[in-house]
């Protein structure tokens, strides 16, 4: 099957790291004590009344929020794209919120995505586009790799004339711990195709995206 299907770069990440999860993955019950000697390492009293259902809540939690591991952005946009008669400018698809965490920390980051793509003849659901963002959003990621990993997979599987994506985001781990800095928004952008090769397809990007708040 892999030789037949060019596979993007995070998508080869995802099996690389889904394939040697499931040979190993610990069970449940392991996943379970492993919140309960976090909450004993914090210092509190994981037998306590309030404390007894936690394990067991946030490993039910953390299938939620990782979910993204389970699935490929190949399988989510499929394989059908609806035809355009005519239309070839930009789709944009502004202001996605998402939650995700960073690797490092494991602690919340939350932002907004902008996604646009130049049809080459077809075009996406608007709703895969989200459905994309939080595909990868549902994984540990650095905000860099989010970004270039929603634009890979439109560009991999819709092959249309260029993406662009841009990634508002306030990472908790900055706002909470370490520096706290309140409030900053980290920016991050990914070009493919025309939108890489033309400044003027940015700037109408960028444009777009200022447009109207
Ligand atoms: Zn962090």
């Amino acid at each position: 099957m892999d030789a037949i299907s060019p596979k993007i770069e995070p998508e080869k990440n995802r099996e690389t790291l889904t394939s040697n999860a499931g040979q190993n993955r610990p069970s449940r019950e392991e996943a379970e004590k492993a919140v309960h000697t976090l909450l004993r390492w914090i210092g509190d009293d994981p037998e306590r009344e309030g404390l007894l259902d936690t394990p067991a809540r946030v490993v039910k939690a953390y299938e939620e929020l990782y979910s993204g591991y389970s699935k490929s952005a190949e399988e989510m946009l499929g394989r059908t794209f609806d035809e355009v008669a005519g239309y070839d400018d930009i789709v944009l698809v502004k202001s996605i919120p998402f939650h995700t965490h960073c690797e490092h920390h494991m602690v919340p980051v939350t932002g907004h995505a902008h996604v646009a793509y130049l049809p080459n003849g077809t075009v996406l659901g608007l709703s895969k586009i989200a459905r994309v963002v939080d595909l990868f959003a549902r994984r540990l990621q650095t905000q860099e790799s989010l970004t270039a990993q929603i634009a890979a997979a439109i560009q991999d599987n819709l092959d249309p004339k260029g993406v662009a994506v841009m990634i508002e985001a306030e990472h908790m781990c900055m706002s909470m711990r370490g520096i706290e800095k309140q409030g900053s928004t980290t920016m991050t952008t990914t070009f493919t195709g025309a939108f890489k090769n033309d400044p003027d397809e940015q700037v109408r990007f960028m444009t777009m995206i200022r447009m109207s708040a």
